[in-house]
């Protein structure tokens, strides 16, 4: 299951791309900027902001919606609402595409990707909890010529992780913290699988990527540990800057953002935790 497909990006792997989302992530990290892809299933969204009471959403659900903001008893996510509204503050996320419908969508934008050595990236959610999907789409995609990504948290299984070499050839892989409890702690999940995952992909197109959380991982010490770690696999590290836009998301999805009043961090301070980086040897850059 998706919750989008954008076209022509180009901070998702090489060149210019088609970056497929999925739905459902096992891990919650509390700043996530895509509070959309957490949950496996559809759902449902409605932005308070962009509503301008016309109504027309109570009038076109057949479940008996009370207001704008209601979530009749009997919801059955057909749409009808999303369809009618005209400021789209209502959404509903979450469709299904066959493999030979997402490659034909894809494949739209092929002559871009042949001009720009780009391709298609897929990411999420957690693209790797579909995994037969996934690779079916990279296998068709390979077929074609297409160059082939995935954005991951990197934890996924050895087997996993085989299968997916030969269909990918570009991972751009989240390193969060060194410290596994630290962690385990944040995300439900330790690192120990992801470091190793790391380790076994350092010579299959591997990118770290590091998302530069406020009070979490962006201190000094984790990140003289991460540019060790990057340093020991020779391999580039793209240092993501946080940005808290996803607050009107986690509000419309009925959430709370624990992060909604952090900044992100000066320009001067990303530059030197950059620093950190380079100073010790590695390829590293601001930005994906
Ligand atoms: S998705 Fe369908 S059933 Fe649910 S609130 Fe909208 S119109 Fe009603
Ligand atoms: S159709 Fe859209 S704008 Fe109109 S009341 Fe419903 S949510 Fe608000």
């Amino acid at each position: 299951m998706l919750y989008n497909l954008q076209r022509y990006c180009i901070h998702d792997g090489q060149g210019i791309r088609d970056t497929v989302f999925l739905k459902g992530c096992q891990m919650r990290c509390p700043w996530c900027a895509n509070p959309e892809s957490q949950l496996g299933g559809r759902q449902i969204a409605f932005n308070k902001n962009k509503c301008i009471g016309c109504g027309a959403c109570v009038k076109a659900c057949p479940k008996g919606k009370a207001a704008p903001e209601d979530i009749p008893a009997g919801c059955d996510l057909c749409g009808k609402c999303e369809y009618v509204c005209p400021r789209e503050a209502i959404q509903i996320y979450g469709y299904d595409l066959t493999p030979d419908e997402l490659v034909a969508e894809v494949m739209k934008d092929a002559p871009y990707f042949r001009k720009s050595d780009g391709g298609v990236t897929i990411s999420g959610g957690e693209p790797t909890l579909q995994m037969d999907y996934i690779a079916e789409v990279f296998s068709k995609l390979h077929d074609l010529g297409i160059h082939t990504a995935i954005e991951s948290h990197g934890h996924f299984s050895d087997a996993e992780r085989e299968r997916l070499i030969p269909l990918v050839d570009q991972f751009l892989i989240d390193l969060k913290h060194m410290d596994s409890a630290k962690q385990e702690e944040y995300t439900g999940f330790g690192n120990e699988q992801i470091l190793k995952n790391m380790e076994a992909l350092r010579d299959h197109g591997l990118v770290i990527r590091i998302p530069l959380v406020p009070g979490f991982n962006d201190d000094d010490e984790n990140l003289t540990r991460s540019a060790a770690f990057a340093k020991k696999l020779d391999v580039p590290v793209h240092l993501l800057k946080f940005h808290n836009m996803a607050s009107s998301k986690y509000e419309s999805l009925g959430r709370e953002y624990a992060y909604k009043n952090i900044k992100t961090q000066p320009q001067e301070e990303l530059e030197r935790m950059l620093k950190i980086f380079t100073d010790m040897g590695v390829e590293a850059q601001l930005g994906g």
